[in-house]
This record gives structure tokens, sequence and C-alpha cells, in this order.
């Protein structure tokens, strides 16, 4: 089972207490951007098979939604923090590149 820390309110919960969001760090495209990268906004997403980066909401908690960073092939939870970041914080990357060798934080525009 999926366990995560929610960063706003402390209280550790599983996946029963939260709401996926999707992936976290999208760039926003809308008006006047062209139709191929509203599209990508729209549509695409990152699908790995390792570390990935989601949004989650605290549901039955504080209501608040988060990131966090774990890897989808063996829920290992690299950490949770504020959704009111445009990238994941260097403590969350080097907990990443402790544990993944050769991972390195992908430069998303
Ligand atoms: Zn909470």
């Amino acid at each position: 089972m999926l366990i995560l820390t929610c960063p706003c309110c402390g209280v550790e919960a599983d996946e029963t207490e939260l709401h996926g969001g999707g992936e976290a760090h999208l760039s926003r495209h809308g008006p006047g951007s062209t139709d191929d990268a509203f599209r990508d906004y729209l549509f695409s997403r990152e699908n790995p098979r390792g570390v990935h980066f989601e949004r989650w909401r605290h549901v039955n908690g504080c209501g608040k939604w988060f990131h966090a960073a774990r890897c989808t092939a063996t829920l290992e939870v690299f950490g949770t923090y504020p959704a009111q970041t445009t990238e994941p914080p260097q403590s969350i990357r080097d907990a990443i590149t402790a544990r993944r060798s050769g991972w390195r934080w992908r430069d998303i525009a």
C-alpha cells in the first residue's frame, strides 16, 4: 500500500485517505500557445517505470494538495513537498539520486 506523509498537516496517510491528481510540474499552455503545445498540455503525460512526480490531495484530512516523488515500479516514496513549487526541492532530488544513481531531474519547460 502506498503511504504518503502530507507536508501540509504532517499526517502519514495511506492511499485510501488521498486522491491522486496526476502528473506534477506540468507546463501550462493556454490561449496564444500553439495547437501542439496546447494539445500536449491537455493530453500528453509521462508514464515512467521508475521515478515519477505526482499531485495528491489529502481528501480525508486537511484537504490540501501536495506533490509526491515516488517510484512507480516499487512504490518507494522519495518524499513529499508542498504543491506551490515549480520543480522538486533539492532535498527531494538528492534523496532520489542517493537511491537511484544516474537519475537526474529533467528540464521541464
Ligand atoms: Zn494533510
